[in-house]
């Protein structure tokens, strides 16, 4: 809800409804907007619920937008997660390669890709944004980098976990979108971290976005991308624009599932886009979303993208292409996951 002592509406502007029409982030964008609600942060799938605790910690002292977002993923890239951080899932050749980005609330954004042996390739991200003239750095120059920024360079090992995945990925060596089937994946969506009926474990991102105490947004993504990808394949994780967008006067999106579908988008710009013209993070989510369906045809069966999105009124929401996504919301009143509506329905 809005604080109505510092929201100054333009008299054109008549009702809840109308403070959150077009005509607030198009017309009226020098207006002070202030939201109850604020600070806020959402995040992507269940491991958003442990990233967000972090991410709140900083939240709640009236801390900066873009140091909750990069201390809740750290939080992900620490864990033994199959999809995040150094103990995921490896490319097809045995290495676990990174993506991450993050973006603050005055376009200022920097990214890693194909990133190998740094635990936490969100905060390379970070340096590359503030300590470079570059938004994006890849391979074995974005390692140069971390390293000289004093980053350890770990030792190049499997977790126990990825290790089992990846010897009996390669008794068959097949890389293919799974096919869906949401009981078989405990629920989370074909592209959470499951074990499907086939023996498979799928991709996973997690991609945060905040809102501080001052209403400034920030996003971060971050994510091992899709696992026993081909050496060298980059997601839309790292690509600002598809995996993450911030507009502060605007709102903020990150995207999850199927990389390359988003990428051919330009996801989460696209959705800022939507919500620019005035409609809400959710349809604005379900818009981008059909787009995918549409440009799929009948293949959008065969994967899963979905995203989360955030507004400058404080106002979030989601939209996934099948069932089983969720995300995790934190503020001062709430903290819990929610289930995403989807185009599909089974
Ligand atoms: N979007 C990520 C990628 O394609 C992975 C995921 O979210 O599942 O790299």
């Amino acid at each position: 809800m809005i604080d109505r002592r510092k929201f100054i509406l333009s008299s054109a502007l008549t009702g809840v409804a109308g403070m959150f029409s077009s005509k607030m982030f198009a017309r009226d964008r020098e207006e002070l907007i202030d939201v109850k609600d604020k600070p806020i942060v959402i995040s992507t799938w269940d491991a958003g619920i442990a990233a967000n605790k972090a991410a709140w910690e900083v939240l709640n002292a009236k801390g900066r937008a873009l140091d909750a977002v990069e201390k809740g993923v750290m939080v992900t890239e620490s864990s033994q997660n199959c999809c995040v951080g150094l103990g995921a899932n490896p490319d097809r050749d045995g290495f676990v390669t990174l993506d991450a980005s993050i973006m603050d609330e005055n376009f200022n954004c920097g990214s890693v890709a194909f990133l190998e042996r740094i635990k936490h390739p969100i905060s390379v991200a970070r340096r590359v944004m503030e300590k470079t003239p570059h938004v994006m750095l890849v391979g074995v120059g974005a390692q140069a980098f971390a390293i000289a920024e004093g980053f350890p360079l770990e030792e190049q090992k499997l977790s126990a976990e990825a290790e089992k995945n990846y010897t009996e990925w390669l008794k068959k060596s097949e890389y293919k979108p799974p096919a869906i089937n949401v009981e078989k994946t405990n629920n989370h969506g074909p592209f959470a971290p499951a074990k499907l009926e086939s023996g498979e474990w799928n991709h996973d991102t997690i991609g945060m976005i905040a809102m501080d105490a001052s209403g400034s947004l920030s996003g971060s993504c971050t994510t091992s991308g899709a696992g026993f990808k081909m050496r060298g394949r980059v997601g839309d994780s790292p690509i600002i624009g598809s995996g993450l967008y911030v507009d502060n006067e605007v709102g903020a999106c990150v995207a999850t599932g199927q990389g390359e579908d988003v990428i051919r988008v330009a996801g989460s710009h696209s959705v800022v886009e939507m919500m620019r013209q005035g409609l809400s993070p959710e349809a604005a989510c379900k818009k981008i979303i059909e787009r995918i369906a549409k440009i799929k045809k009948e293949k959008a069966k065969d994967i899963q993208v979905a995203f989360i999105a955030l507004n400058k009124a404080g106002q979030y929401g989601a939209y996934a292409l099948h069932p089983g996504f969720e995300f995790a919301l934190r503020n001062k009143d709430n903290e819990k996951l929610i289930k995403s509506k989807s185009l599909f329905k089974v």
